[in-house]
């Protein structure tokens, strides 16, 4: 979310008002509708951006082009055009002030993907229709712990965008250890205090990280965010609160991390990718 959020707030301030010369894909596989065509945002004024959970909404008028970024992909306003040989661009909306929003993706996958829809279209879209309610700020408490009572790990609970919408892999992982929870317990297993401790964590943390975003990003948004992450990423590391050296789960496309001592009673859980080493 907050990642996503300053990449709003940003385009927003710098493209309203722009309007639109041409628009085109050189990521075929990334437009993932075809009716209406991308060159009818050709004329059109944009508004500015909007986040939705973890995506984001150029909105044009009667026109939206609904894009997700997934983990690698980036949206930007750039000076001049891109050069086409830049295999990285997905979608280039080539504005009349001689601006470029392009969105590029970084890596072998393609992942990111865009789609031109009607604006009346946008909320029952497929990647719309179902996103919970917003991460942040965070939903009342009833309503928030009607949502985790399920009996479900909290941390692919707290991801999954249907549940509540705009936790990625990176602040699932802050807002546990925050909250000083396991990432094994279920969500239906917690306790009132439990969840007050994690609905203040969404509000805090995601909150922080995105006053951070405010402080140190200029008017654009850099390929790679100064994330201010406290345990994801720093296994092997001290814990910033207890001192206890940071644990890692490796997942095949991602890592959680935790600290053994506030999180999980001191225990150190199995390294799936150990296990599947001794299979
Ligand atoms: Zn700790």
């Amino acid at each position: 979310m907050p990642e996503v959020e300053i990449t709003s707030r940003r385009l927003t301030a710098g493209l309203a008002g722009a309007r639109v010369e041409s628009a085109l894909a050189p990521g075929l596989v990334a437009l993932k509708t075809f009716d209406p065509p991308l060159e009818a945002l050709a004329g059109r004024e944009l508004d500015g951006v909007r986040r939705i959970g973890k995506m984001l909404a150029v909105e044009a008028g009667d026109l939206t082009l609904l894009i997700h970024l997934m983990s690698a992909g980036r949206l930007q306003l750039f000076d001049g055009r891109a050069s086409l040989r830049d295999r990285a661009s997905r979608v280039l909306v080539r504005l009349e002030d001689g601006h470029e929003l392009r969105l590029r993706e970084f890596g072998t996958q393609q992942r990111a993907w865009a789609k031109l829809l009607p604006a009346n279209a946008v909320a029952e879209d497929d990647a719309v229709a179902g996103l919970g309610p917003d991460a942040y700020p965070a939903p009342p408490l009833d309503e928030f712990t009607a949502l985790l009572a399920q009996p479900r790990h909290l941390h692919p609970l707290l991801r999954d965008q249907r549940t509540i919408a705009g936790i990625g892999r990176s602040w699932v992982d802050e807002l546990l250890w925050t909250a000083r929870l396991s990432p094994f317990q279920k969500g239906s297993d917690l306790g009132s205090a439990d969840i007050d401790a994690l609905h203040a964590a969404c509000d805090e943390v995601l909150g922080a990280a995105l006053d951070h975003y405010e402080r140190v990003i200029a008017d654009t948004v850099p390929d790679k965010l100064p994330m201010p992450l406290q345990v994801h990423r720093r296994a092997g590391e001290d814990c910033p609160r207890c001192g206890t050296r940071i644990e890692a789960i490796h997942f095949r496309d991602y890592v959680m991390c935790y600290c053994p001592e506030e999180q999980t009673g001191g225990r150190i859980l199995k390294d799936r990718r150990l296990s599947r080493l001794l299979k």
